[in-house]
């Protein structure tokens, strides 16, 4: 008998894990994967200021290589559940599609590879050449502190090696096959802070308007950063709000802030793109413009995984199982592969991504079938 993952995905989706709630969905997938041989931990991180979130390893087999499959249960919130035309968390099947919250983002992807696995299990007497794992988190969708980064760290101090991870992510485009992610842009959000001197708006001599300096600093910030590279795109910085905070008419404010994102490629770290925007800045300013920059924390720094076997294994699955010949894409936003890299070579392939995060979000029957034989593909050729 083989495994079910519209059955699986029902079953997920029925679990109310609205980020951070466990809501049931990592004790089907514990009792799931125990029946099969399974070694499963369950292991609860918690931070001063965030809520405690479960999370759950399973592995079975010793031997190397160790291919671990991520993903994370927990879902966004449905918004009105009363503009869903099938409830978000009753898993119904209509016109050929399975319909709720987490069916492509991503249950119906961990569902896929659940029974991907117990497939290939069934099918080599229940036990693989290397090992098959899975990190399962209930902290993605979240603030993403209490999650994979933490599980990662938590698996590397047992011992826990790992050779090359899929994220079951929802890559695809518009049909399963059609894209893998083979990376990620970083991401660094600042503000930019002018200041001048507030005045009446009748009298701007004795005053210095600092919206003409901030006005002069994001002309020039807009420049290109780059051209692109060879696996990205040109990096991109995006003003995301501009905020003076004034509300009198005729008061030249004594100060402006400009907040901002940059999406940015592996022409840069960090570190160097944060000195060449101060280096533009100053640039513009020439002196007369009074200003800081105010940068935030991140843990999302740019990544590729270059084309090489790994890469090309999955590909000649994918076009086994679908014909198409999949694009490397590193374009979206980030993900837990920024923490997986660390580890290990990591490659994103899920379901098709068009109604994540939507009402009524929905995947076709047929791609969780698609998607589970071309994760059963994997698993062969990787083992082979
Ligand atoms: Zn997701």
């Amino acid at each position: 008998m083989t495994a079910d993952p519209i059955a699986i995905a029902r079953d997920l989706i029925r679990c109310r894990s609205v980020t951070p709630d466990e809501g049931g969905a990592l004790g089907l997938l514990q009792r799931l994967l125990q029946q099969s041989g399974f070694a499963v931990h369950r292991v609860v991180f918690d931070e001063p200021g965030t809520a405690p979130v479960d999370n759950l390893y399973a592995r079975i087999g010793t031997a190397k290589p160790n291919l671990v499959f991520a993903g994370h249960t927990d879902v966004v919130p449905t918004g009105n559940e009363a503009s869903w035309t099938h409830p978000p968390f009753a898993g119904e099947v209509a016109d050929d599609k399975l319909y709720g919250r987490g069916a492509v983002d991503m249950k119906g992807g961990i569902a896929c590879f659940v029974a991907a696995a117990l497939d290939h299990l069934a099918a080599c007497g229940g036990k693989p050449k290397g090992s098959l794992s899975l990190l399962i988190t209930g902290d993605e969708e979240s603030v993403a502190v209490n999650g994979t980064v933490k599980l990662l760290r938590w698996a590397a101090e047992r011992g826990e090696k790992f050779d090359h991870c899929i994220l079951g992510e929802p890559s695809n485009v518009a049909a399963v096959g059609d894209t893998i992610k083979a990376g990620r842009r970083g991401s660094l959000n600042g503000t930019l802070i002018v200041r001048g001197r507030q005045g009446h708006v009748a009298y701007p001599e004795r005053a210095d308007n600092p919206i003409r300096g901030l006005a002069t600093l994001i002309a020039a910030l807009q420049a290109p950063l780059d051209q692109g590279s060879e696996h990205f795109a040109p990096s991109n910085l995006e003003f995301t709000s501009v905020d003076v905070g004034n509300p009198t008419v005729n008061l030249i404010p004594g100060e402006a802030r400009a907040r901002f994102n940059i999406r940015y490629n592996d022409r840069h770290s960090q570190t160097a793109l944060k000195t060449l925007i101060e280096h533009r800045a100053q640039a513009a300013a020439a002196g007369r413009v009074h200003y800081a920059f105010d940068w935030q924390p991140s843990n999302a720094d740019v990544f590729v995984t270059k084309p090489g076997p790994f890469t090309e294994l999955a590909a000649s699955a994918i076009a086994e199982v679908t014909g198409r010949k999949p694009k490397l894409s590193t374009s979206g936003g980030t993900s837990d592969a920024r923490f997986i890299k660390d580890y290990c070579p990591v490659l994103e392939f899920g379901l098709v991504g068009q109604t994540m995060h939507a009402v009524d979000e929905c995947t076709p029957v047929a791609d969780l079938t698609t998607l589970t034989a071309i994760y059963r593909r994997i698993i062969e050729k990787y083992f082979e």
